[in-house]
């Protein structure tokens, strides 16, 4: 018998919540499938107190969701119309909190999950941050810097209704960057004539954090490096598949050099990259200006190195190798590529990207004993720098680079020790995956009862 069952009562209460979900989202397969990662997780918290049950029902239903058109004028002169969203999960916690994704994939169940996952990982970084997402099915690839901005423009001129340093404070994602943050920054202040934090990620020069570009991929680091130490594995030599070349796993790259180990694979959405020797320090200078500065494709590597492999529309997983960074987006490990990094001896996967992993490949690594640092943990970092870049907009003020280095690290090692404790006292063992999720959702579901049903 399984150690936490549930009364009948409470068994029939959860049922009525995915069947009330699958009725609702209907079709919204991201959304449906981060709900059920949660809610099999959390299931020993409903049976040791069935109170939270209805704390759960409330959160699958998001505070606000916005959704608007979003015309802007091409280089031609034309007018193009995209659909842009805004999700507010819940305010719990603080402000609503979290990215904006510019993605032809983007619609409103991959905005939904998105933001869901932001309340687990917002509550985990033990920061103040409630959980928002956000985002268009823009496509920003072959756009003038012109046609970005006048798009920016026009989303922020929807979207500004909403945001606040109190209220609402969104980041970037896929494809929002540096310049993105920087036109919807100068839309916003156009619009109310307030300078203020209402954007994270922004330039050092007007209000950005030192360490926030690097943080996401040195946090997912620092995490793997917290696991590592509690399973007395050292990092210094292994060999790591990375996926992506984005912002998350450039930073992964350059933290696992800083190491000692040895990154030898990167992705986008042609296929990926093996550097075989392993990626140096100017391998990976290289990456950085092709990608964000020349915004060419990863293939344009084999003109820099001569070492290099590319495979042409595959995934890395099939690469053996001691570590793996999913850092690229959704659904990109399935059960098949989980079976192959299992049978190439693969010891953890950490993920940069969020819910990188498929539903049957989480199962598998469950089933390995794998050191599995899921995405709401493992990619916290990012947020967390966040929540550090509104605190020095309040004050006003910047740290040095140091200081938000050892905040970040920090808070990576709480967050590994708080899922790995929350995993314990419910009898499951070194299940970081369960231990983070109930970790986060206690502190957010006690808030909520403390609120009122609200
Ligand atoms: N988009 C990032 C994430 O998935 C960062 C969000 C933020 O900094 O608000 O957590």
């Amino acid at each position: 018998a399984p150690k936490y069952a549930l009364s009948e009562e409470s068994h029939a209460r959860v049922e009525g919540i995915v069947n009330t979900i699958n009725r609702r989202d209907v079709g919204q397969t991201e959304f449906l499938d981060a709900v059920h990662e949660v809610l099999d997780t959390i299931i020993p918290v409903f049976a040791k107190d069935p109170k939270y049950i209805e704390v759960f029902e409330r959160l699958v239903e998001p505070e606000r969701q916005i959704a608007f058109r979003v015309p802007w004028v091409d280089d031609q002169g034309k007018v193009q119309i995209n659909r842009g969203f805004r999700v507010q999960m819940s305010s719990a916690l603080g402000p609503y909190k979290g990215g904006l994704r510019f993605h032809p994939t983007v619609n409103i169940s991959v905005v939904k999950f998105l933001a869901f996952e932001q309340i687990f990982k917002n509550s985990l970084t033990t920061l103040m941050m409630g959980a928002g997402k956000g985002g268009s099915d823009f496509d920003p690839k072959g756009k003038s810097d012109n046609e970005v901005m006048r798009f920016c423009q026009s989303f922020m001129t929807e979207l500004y209704k909403y945001l606040g340093p109190d209220t609402d404070v969104p980041a970037g994602d896929i494809n929002v960057g540096a310049r993105e943050i920087g036109f919807l920054f100068g839309q916003y202040k156009r619009l109310t004539t307030c300078f203020n934090g209402v954007l994270t990620g922004k330039d050092l020069n007007w209000g950005g954090s030192l360490i926030r570009p690097e943080a996401t991929g040195y946090g997912c680091v620092y995490f793997a490096q917290n696991y590592c130490d509690y399973r007395n594995v050292s990092l210094v030599g292994k060999k790591c598949i990375v996926s992506g070349s984005g912002n998350v796993a450039q930073y992964t790259v350059e933290k696992l050099l800083d190491l000692g180990a040895i990154p030898i694979t990167l992705s986008d959405s042609d296929g990926f990259i093996l550097e075989e020797k392993g990626f140096s320090r100017e391998d990976i200078a290289f990456v950085m200006d092709l990608k964000n500065h020349k915004r060419g494709r990863l293939c344009e590597y084999l003109e820099y190195s001569k070492t290099a492999k590319f495979f042409k529309n595959e995934k890395p997983w099939g690469v053996p190798a001691d570590m793996a960074f999913p850092s690229a987006t959704q659904g990109e490990i399935d059960g098949e590529d989980a079976a192959k990094l299992i049978a190439n001896g693969i010891q953890g996967v950490f993920e940069g990207a969020n819910m990188p992993s498929t539903p049957e490949a989480i199962h598998a690594y469950k089933v390995a004993k794998l050191m599995y640092g899921p995405a709401k943990a493992a990619n916290a970092g990012g947020v967390a720098v966040s929540g550090l870049e509104m605190a020095q907009n309040s004050q006003r003020q910047q740290w040095s680079r140091e200081v938000v280095d050892e905040k970040l690290s920090g808070i990576m090692k709480e967050i590994f020790d708080m899922s790995l404790s929350s995993a314990k006292e419910y009898g499951l063992g070194d299940d970081v995956q369960s231990g983070a999720n109930i970790a986060g959702f206690l502190k957010v579901a006690d808030a909520m009862i403390q609120q009122g049903a609200v």
